[in-house]
């Protein structure tokens, strides 16, 4: 295995599959047999989970929303696509934690540090919700942070396209995916990898992105031996 402990992203769209709202099941559950594949070669994993299958903040906003108030709707929206794919991690036989980083007792532990490090070791999967608990962030930048609190070899950005591309690649045909770009590289070309707070946190922080498709069954096994599929920023 290439990495011993990592921080696994997944977009809240993701978990949609082919719904336009909500959470599939059959999704939910292709992720956590791929995880349990990459956790069975002694692999430890931290997964934060986004919410914009549910609600996001600022399309609230634009609607008339008070902003704050919204932000932490979305944030309440990533808890429960955590539980969600909690539930399907339980039912393949991983044993799990959910820590949130908005106090909710009855369902789950607050977030504390030395406490997810500890459950890792311990082989649990931990999953990280409610993004950083402050409204303006996202879920990405929840990631960064959380990854680099572990001390996590890499953050693993789960998306529906394989990679970072020279262009869109679903507008433009000859855009080109790259197997590897710096930090400095990706801010030259105007690339949208993250955003900008989440991105810097991993470059000044020395903690390399890896962009790939989550959506194709065993990705995240080829991934994790260090096979070259999607883009590694570092
Ligand atoms: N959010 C927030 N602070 C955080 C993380 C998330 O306020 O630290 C809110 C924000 O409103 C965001 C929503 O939660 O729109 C859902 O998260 P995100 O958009 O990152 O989810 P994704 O795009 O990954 O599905």
């Amino acid at each position: 295995m290439k990495y011993k402990r990592i921080l696994l992203k997944l977009s809240g769209e993701a978990l949609m599959g082919e719904q336009s709202y909500g959470i599939d099941i059959n999704r939910v559950m292709q992720y956590a047999n791929d995880i349990k594949e990459i956790h069975s070669q002694g692999l430890e994993i931290a997964i934060v989970i986004g919410g914009g299958n549910i609600y996001r903040g600022l399309s609230a906003e634009k609607a008339g929303m008070d902003r704050v108030q919204a932000d932490y709707m979305g944030m309440l929206a990533t808890v429960i696509n955590s539980m969600a794919l909690q539930d399907a991690l339980e039912k393949v036989g991983l044993k799990t934690r959910l820590l949130t980083a908005i106090k909710m007792e009855q369902i789950c532990e607050p977030f504390i540090r030395r406490r997810a490090v500890r459950h890792l070791e311990k082989g649990r999967i931990v999953i990280f919700g409610a993004g950083t608990g402050n409204p303006y962030f996202t879920t990405d930048t929840a990631a960064s942070l959380r990854a680099i609190e572990i001390n996590a070899d890499a953050v693993l950005k789960g998306t529906r396209v394989d990679g970072i591309y020279t262009a869109d690649p679903e507008k433009d045909p000859s855009a080109e995916r790259y197997d590897k770009i710096s930090f400095q590289e990706v801010y030259a070309k105007g690339l949208n990898v993250m955003d900008m707070t989440a991105f810097t946190l991993c470059q000044e922080n020395n903690l390399p992105i890896i962009v790939f498709d989550m959506n194709k069954p065993g990705n995240l096994k080829k991934l994790a031996e260090g096979e070259d599929i999607g883009t590694i920023v570092s």
